[in-house]
């Protein structure tokens, strides 16, 4: 950094939580125009440091200095107020406000005694233009996508105002070309002197768009570094702290040769959402299902489930033709289906991790057949040993997991249910690179026992090192099956409808 000057200098910092010694004494600087990403595995301690910082929290030692002058904000209006800004990883609006109600909510301009609407709607509207997003401002946000949503939340974090700016995990519900709009945001206000602190699991997006790099693991600092001169790899490493052969292994499975039953056969199946779906999973195997974002793979996996039912067509299940109405009969016929958006449709923060756990089993065998306690204790210790959960105990209420533990539990709660067919939607979205891994590894032991796995993720790294065989989607139909010889070049010409697109 040319001239450098902290504007934020945190030393020493500690912070406990029952169970749990969240941060053993972190030193963080940020300097002024700079963006500087804040990295670590998930329960490294980077939310609770932003939390502290921004008043959330209060720190137990330590100290922070703003400009060089310490501080001590009680609250998030406290830190704002002083210029400190942050944009978690929950998106939080007020869904039933309008966009521009929820930019200005509690700022609103007055005209003549009254807020001036006119003017709330007008400068909403040019700042959202600003990101690029020409959006009706006075629809309420619950009418618009998760992205939109959250693009919403940052408009108005740098609206409120912008020395410091902390976006923690901005980009996990964004797609690739609004995540291009965000960063490019930033760069517009670490121009204007702001210091930006950003937290992500995206690796490619750190070196992008940041200058520097802090890593935390289990609480403590590891290291400040430039990230022109950290290489991708020390900077696993260092996360993880330990070497990385899990993949090598992982690497092994994929791409021999599958000999399998068939589970569940769909042919020619269309629900209200996707029509003519014809594919196969097999036993033993993990069958992908590849294509941009709205190509469909999650509709298919809606309706195997029965969430969305087939229509028309015809599904068997192990040779059997089969109705499956709903997911209830989708799981009394053996099938698990782990949906993506974990905070909406999986994780019941409130209840514990037992109880989360074996929510699908319970629901399988009804309600007059309660899952004893006991058999219960026994499955949660069970899956937290295979799943390696970090949790202090099975009884820790869910939303004090970080991200990748809570997403090992919701597979876990599946696997409770002891399904012959596993459904994952995008399972290891927005954790960790450690969790990433050991999920990918998990997958495939499953297949190797001899489960039928249907695998859906955005990042074909991982679906060519997970799956035996792909079905690629484009605009909500098969574009093509590729079985063997799956390579990204080949993907990609399906998903383009270039000339390989023939079945191969
Ligand atoms: P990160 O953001 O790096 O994933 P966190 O700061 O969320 O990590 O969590 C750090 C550690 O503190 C984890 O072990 C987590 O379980 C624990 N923790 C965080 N918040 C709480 C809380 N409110 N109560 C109990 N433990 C917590
Ligand atoms: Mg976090």
């Amino acid at each position: 950094m040319p001239n450098a000057e902290p504007v934020i200098t945190m030393r020493g910092v500690k912070k406990s939580f029952p169970g749990a010694m969240a941060l053993k004494g972190v030193d963080f600087t940020l300097q002024k125009g700079e963006i500087h990403a804040l990295l670590g595995e998930n329960g490294a301690g980077k939310s609770t440091l932003i939390k502290i910082l921004t008043g959330v929290y209060e720190r137990d030692q330590g100290e922070i200095l703003l400009d060089g002058t310490p501080i001590h904000p009680r609250n998030p209006q406290d830190a704002q107020k002083i210029g400190i800004s942050c944009v978690h990883q929950e998106i939080n609006l007020c869904p039933n406000l309008t966009v521009a109600e929820n930019i200005f909510i509690g700022r609103e301009p007055m005209k003549f005694g009254a807020i001036d609407w006119k003017t709330v709607n007008k400068k909403s509207y040019e700042i959202m233009k600003g990101f690029g997003l020409d959006i009706d401002v006075t629809k309420t946000a619950d009418s618009y996508s998760a992205a939109i949503q959250q693009m919403v939340v940052i408009a108005r974090a740098t609206e409120i105002s912008a020395k410091v700016l902390v976006l923690d995990e901005p980009t996990s519900s964004l797609t690739a070309v609004e995540a291009k709009k965000l960063f490019d945001t930033m760069r517009a206000l670490k121009e204007k002197g702001a210091g930006i602190i950003f937290v992500t699991h995206f690796l490619d997006q750190v070196y992008e768009v940041s200058d520097s790099i802090t890593i935390l693991r289990g609480g403590e600092y590891v290291g400040t570094y430039k990230a022109s001169e950290l290489p991708k790899i020390e900077l696993v490493a260092k996360m993880i702290g330990k070497e990385y052969k899990e993949l090598d292994e992982a690497n092994v499975r994929s791409g021999k040769a599958v000999s399998g039953e068939p589970f569940l056969s769909v042919e020619d199946a269309s629900s209200s959402e996707i029509s003519d779906v014809s594919l196969v999973a097999r036993k033993e195997e993990v069958l992908g299902l590849s294509g941009l974002l709205g190509s469909g793979r999650t509709e298919i996996a809606r309706m195997i489930f029965g969430v969305d039912p087939a229509l028309s067509g015809t599904i068997k299940v192990k040779g059997q033709k089969v109705k499956i109405k709903s997911a209830l009969s989708a799981m009394r016929l053996g099938m698990a289906f782990c949906p993506e958006e974990r905070k909406k449709e999986g994780i019941i923060g409130d209840l514990s991790i037992r109880e989360n756990i074996v929510l699908a089993l319970q629901a399988k065998r009804g309600i007059f057949h309660l899952v004893p306690r006991a058999e219960a204790e026994r499955l949660a210790d069970l899956y937290i040993e295979k799943l390696a959960i970090k949790t202090p105990s099975r009884e820790q209420s869910i939303k004090n997991l970080s991200g990748g533990n809570q997403q090992k539990a919701i597979v876990a709660r599946w696997l409770a249910a002891n399904p012959e067919l596993l459904i994952l939607d995008e399972p290891t979205r927005g954790i960790d690179i450690g969790a990433k891994a050991e999920l990918q590894k998990l997958v495939i032991t499953l297949a190797g026992g001899g489960m039928a796995i249907i695998f859906i993720s955005s990042e074909i790294d991982e679906m060519l090192r997970c799956c035996q065989r792909m079905v690629v989607l484009r605009d909500k139909s098969i574009a093509g099956e590729l079985d063997g010889d799956i390579s990204e070049s080949r993907i990609m010409s399906f998903i383009a409808g270039g000339a390989d697109s023939a079945k191969s």
